[in-house]
């Protein structure tokens, strides 16, 4: 049967490794492959980052995860409340970046895309972000 997690952490650099570390771990029961493992901390990691540089961009706030886990499929969901992507269909494109000052590749998405099996982004401007991935 289905088993799920739900946290909540402040949008600050040092909590993208925690991040990580607890899905990767909340994981284990549905025997994960060493390279599903890297995967899924790859696009985790990039999510979050997101949530953490772009989302908040004007102050801190909070990141909330979900993740639920049946047989081997693992659902994960990265959320915020902050600035929201007013184009979310450019936002995805590759190399498409509106902090290109910040040295930011624009590949994020890109690599969530590439290492999960299925993205999608639910956002709007002022409203904050959904980034709903499954492996
Ligand atoms: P990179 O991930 O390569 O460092 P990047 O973060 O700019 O660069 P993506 O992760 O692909 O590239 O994101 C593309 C763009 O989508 C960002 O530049 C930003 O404008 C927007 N974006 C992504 N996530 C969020 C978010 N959580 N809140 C607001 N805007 C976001
Ligand atoms: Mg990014």
């Amino acid at each position: 049967s289905a088993n799920e997690m739900n946290v909540e952490f402040d949008s600050v650099a040092k909590n993208e490794s925690f991040a990580r570390v607890i899905v990767a771990s909340f994981i284990t029961s549905t025997n994960p492959t060493l390279e599903e493992v890297s995967d899924i901390k790859t696009a985790v990691s990039e999510a979050v980052t997101n949530a953490i540089i772009h989302g908040y961009e004007k102050g801190a706030g909070k990141i909330w995860i979900r993740t639920v886990v049946e047989d081997r499929s693992v659902y994960i969901e990265v959320r915020d409340k902050g600035i929201g992507i007013a184009d979310v269909k450019q936002a995805m494109e590759p190399l498409f970046t509106t902090k290109p000052e910040e040295e930011r590749s624009g590949m994020g998405f890109s690599f969530m895309e590439a290492f999960m099996d299925r993205l999608e982004v639910e956002s709007a401007a002022g409203e904050g972000t959904v980034v709903k991935m499954w492996k």
